[in-house]
């Protein structure tokens, strides 16, 4: 097997500006990584490294470039009787991973289609390769003729999450697939409203908020409606609380003043979530202090009896005693939202629900219903009394009386200079937070508001 001159495959190369439509190859590798270039594979064996010899020479501005071998990996096409396979040969000192797995230098592993190839570093995402196969099989020509669609990043009630990349550009985006016919949830029929899902989706486009999840573009169909939106990559904040037990008091208070800030600006446009959990709140990069994304928000006031039927299907911790009470036939209030962020800022704090299934002496819909939860010692101890009693004021089983979201802003928790600039520079990272940080909070809580309503106004 012969390896080829860098210049050789040039021509496979497609820059952003020329990123043609059709792949002309046997495979395409999907940029992930910045520095990294998306192409196609023609012939049989390439080589990827630091080194001047390999076929694909990584570019010396790429953030880890010193942590790559001269030949990190391989990846060649074998013919055989059984068919032809792909295969990536790990040859690097600290690791090629597939999918975070690392193959271990030496060792090879089958490459299939979807597959995440990242260098050195498991989360250093830089290829997806994509096999030309299997994609856009089921999908329609308006949406194949834009972007290719590859793997799942997730699964809802309304559907399935892919990742996708424009074609032209091969920027990465999220899209969303609702089917529109019968669709069933634990068993149950259900049927959507295509009218209705169009007129959501469209409320969906029209808010603009920098933690709210943005929708590139919607596609309808006959059978599917198609909602491209903006990519999140730091995965959903229910993951990142399980994998490390529980958010730090500060960390929390950080992600709790962006979903409060995203909760209100919907609530001030007549918009109520009703399906905050944290498998909806997405982070924005795997960084500890990172933007959050709302998702999947006002979808279900179209759902309205499907969503509150997965709800009740599933667990429904977040839900709030209103709703459950009326077993989500009854109108409600925005105040759902409020319960929901309260039972989300408890699990942020300590990292378990405040309602449980296992409790003997209650079943769980009367915990809820009646409001009780505790807050043991041995896990609440470290937790400021701010804390526990924002918690308390949101999960207020009166509607009527509970705390809105306004108020939740103005909340003493929230006297916290450092946290609000730390925010207010994440949401705003083209404005000096520098501007804000010797003014008192509630000037600068009017600067984030008064810059929202300019956002709102300018839509
Ligand atoms: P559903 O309405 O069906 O619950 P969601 O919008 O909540 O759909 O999406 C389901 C899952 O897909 C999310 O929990 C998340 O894991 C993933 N997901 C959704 N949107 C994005 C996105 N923009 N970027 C990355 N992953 C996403
Ligand atoms: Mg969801």
């Amino acid at each position: 097997m012969a390896t080829l001159a860098t210049q050789d495959i040039s021509d496979s190369f497609i820059s952003d500006e020329e990123m043609l439509a059709e792949p002309c190859g046997w495979s395409r590798l999907f940029s992930l990584g910045s520095a990294f270039n998306t192409f196609d594979l023609q012939n049989d064996v390439y080589t990827f490294g630091r080194g001047a010899n390999c076929d694909v020479k990584f570019d010396e501005s790429s953030k880890h470039f010193q942590a790559y071998s001269k030949v990190h990996f391989q990846i060649y096409r074998e013919k055989t009787s059984v068919g032809t396979h792909v295969f990536l040969e790990d040859r690097s000192t600290n690791g090629t991973f597939i999918n975070s797995e690392k193959v271990g230098k030496g060792n090879k592993q089958v490459l299939n289609n979807n597959d995440e190839i990242a260098l050195s570093f498991k989360y250093n995402k830089v290829y997806l390769y994509n096999d030309l196969q299997n994609t856009d099989n089921d999908l329609p020509k308006v949406v194949t003729e834009k972007y290719t669609v590859t793997k799942l990043l997730g699964k809802g009630a309304c559907g399935e999450v892919k990742l996708c990349f424009s074609k032209g550009t091969c920027k990465k985006f999220a899209m969303k697939i609702i089917p529109k016919k019968k669709f069933s949830i634990n068993d149950r029929v259900q049927i959507n409203d295509p009218s209705r899902i169009m007129i959501e989706a469209k409320i969906l486009k029209s808010v603009n908020h920098p933690c709210i999840i943005e929708v590139e573009e919607i596609i309808d169909t006959p059978e599917n409606l198609f909602i491209v939106l903006e990519l999140v990559e730091g995965g959903e904040l229910f993951d990142r609380i399980s994998s490390i037990g529980q958010l730090k008091e500060e960390n929390a208070k950080l992600f709790f003043y962006q979903m409060a800030t995203a909760v209100k600006y919907l609530h001030d446009l007549g918009i109520t979530h009703r399906d905050l959990k944290p498998e909806n709140i997405l982070l924005f990069t795997n960084e500890e202090d990172t933007l959050i994304k709302l998702t999947d928000f006002g979808l279900s006031k179209f759902f309205d009896a499907g969503s509150m039927l997965k709800t009740f299907c599933g667990t429904p911790t977040y839900v709030a005693p209103e709703v459950l009470f009326s077993a989500g036939h009854g109108t409600y209030t925005e105040a759902i939202d409020s319960w929901s962020l309260g039972v989300i800022l408890f699990v942020c704090l300590v990292g378990y629900p405040p309602f449980s299934e296992e409790r003997k002496d209650m079943k769980l819909t009367e915990q809820i219903l009646g409001g009780h939860y505790t807050f043991p010692k041995q896990y609440w101890s470290h937790i400021s009394p701010e804390a526990i009693d924002l918690v308390r004021k949101l999960m207020t089983v009166n509607p009527s009386v509970r705390i809105t979201l306004k108020e939740t802003l103005e909340h003493p928790w929230f006297n916290d200079d450092a946290v609000l600039k730390k925010a207010y520079t994440l949401m705003h990272p083209n404005i000096n937070g520098n501007c804000i940080s010797m003014t008192p909070i509630s000037r600068k809580r009017k600067a984030i508001e008064e810059e929202e309503k300019a956002i709102k106004k300018s839509r």
